[in-house]
């Protein structure tokens, strides 16, 4: 007889870790930060339509300290790098980042001496949503990726070195 089954009604187990993401995951709180038009469907699925406090998540935070996801929502330009990387900084750990759109990916159709080709030379990535722009179906798709992702990460790591470990292109700046 396994062990839950000798437990009284009532009693749940479960390991700290799982029940540590599981908080994290269902209060993920993202930075305000959009830069271009992909911003007006992030802003969109922050709306009553699509209804993001169903994840836990409908404060949008003025503040980078208050936050742990960011939504990097159109192109960078390099111009603009510098202010992602600090305003990425001043965000505590754990935090994750969504490149959404193909522009903050890629670079996109923008692949010019302006335009920084691809977030992730900027910071570490944990997710990349493709489209132009991606519809809030899209986003909260990606956001439930991130949310499944954080359910299997270990605690305690350093994330950033994890993800330089997995090959990510971040170069920091
Ligand atoms: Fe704009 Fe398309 Fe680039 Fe998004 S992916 S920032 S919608 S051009």
């Amino acid at each position: 007889m396994g062990l839950e089954e000798k437990l009284p009604n009532g009693i749940l187990l479960a390991s700290v870790e799982k029940l540590v993401n599981w908080t994290r995951k269902s209060s993920l709180w993202p930075a305000t930060f959009g830069l271009a038009c992909c911003a007006i469907e992030m802003m969109t699925t922050g709306g009553p339509r699509y209804d993001l406090a169903r994840f836990g998540m409908e404060v949008f935070r003025a503040s980078p300290r208050q936050a742990d996801l960011m939504i990097v929502a159109g192109r960078v330009t390099n111009k603009m790098a510098p202010v992602l990387r600090q305003i990425y900084d001043q965000m505590p750990e754990p935090r994750w980042v969504l490149a959404m759109g193909v522009c903050a990916s890629s670079g996109g159709m923008f692949n010019n001496y302006a335009v920084v080709q691809g977030v992730d030379h900027v910071v570490p990535v944990d997710m990349y949503l493709p489209g132009c722009p991606p519809r809030p179906e899209m986003l909260i798709d990606a956001i439930l990726k991130i949310h499944a992702k954080i359910m299997d990460e270990p605690l305690g790591q350093n994330r950033a070195a994890l993800l330089a470990e997995q090959g990510k292109r971040t170069e920091l700046i």
